[in-house]
């Protein structure tokens, strides 16, 4: 009985751990991350912000809009770690460790890091994003979604490629090309 009742934990906190961390990212990337690269500005403001280091301004920096972008988009995980409080709370808080351990580890390509050979075969197929994955979202922030896993990056991009006439980005185009008009009239 108390083999079995340890068994059970331990498997409902491995279930909570990788539930915290896969629908967290989820909830992420489509509830905060492809918004903002769509319609809005802190994130593009913080995150993407080239005149500094990002890992300065993922990791190091204590500036209000930076904590903020970071904050809300650890809320998604943090709802997601709740609900699973009572199922296996000790699952619940290593996912969001792990997922804050990540958040760390995926921006140290700019202080030199390359993933070895051998980890990259072991993570390749569980679809983990590696730093250097992320780090091709800082240079070109219209690829690589998903914080932790890949699998989010394809259907996160076909969502932007659809929603793309309401973005920001075409709205701006859309002002820029009818103020140009009286211009040329
Ligand atoms: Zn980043
Ligand atoms: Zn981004």
């Amino acid at each position: 009985m108390q083999l079995h009742n340890e068994i059970t934990a331990a498997t409902y906190f491995v279930i909570a751990l990788i539930v915290t961390l896969v629908a967290g990212d989820f909830a992420s990337t489509f509830f905060y991350h492809v918004p903002q690269h769509l319609w809005f500005t802190l994130h593009l403001r913080t995150h993407h912000d080239r005149r500094r280091s990002y890992f300065d301004h993922a990791v190091l920096s204590t500036s209000p809009a930076i904590l903020l972008d970071g904050l809300l988009g650890a809320v998604p995980y943090l709802a997601v770690a709740a609900l699973l409080w009572r199922f296996s709370w000790p699952g619940a808080l290593a996912g969001l460790a792990l997922g804050q351990l990540h958040v760390w580890w995926r921006h140290t390509s700019q202080l030199g890091w390359r993933t070895p050979d051998r980890l990259r075969r072991l993570l390749r197929p569980l679809s983990i994003v590696l730093p250097e994955d992320h780090d091709g979202h800082h240079r070109n922030p219209d690829i690589e979604f998903g914080d932790i896993f890949r699998f989010y990056d394809a259907p996160a991009r076909a969502l932007m490629a659809r929603l793309a006439p309401t973005s920001r980005r075409a709205r701006n185009a859309c002002r820029r090309a009818t103020r140009r008009v009286p211009a040329r009239a």
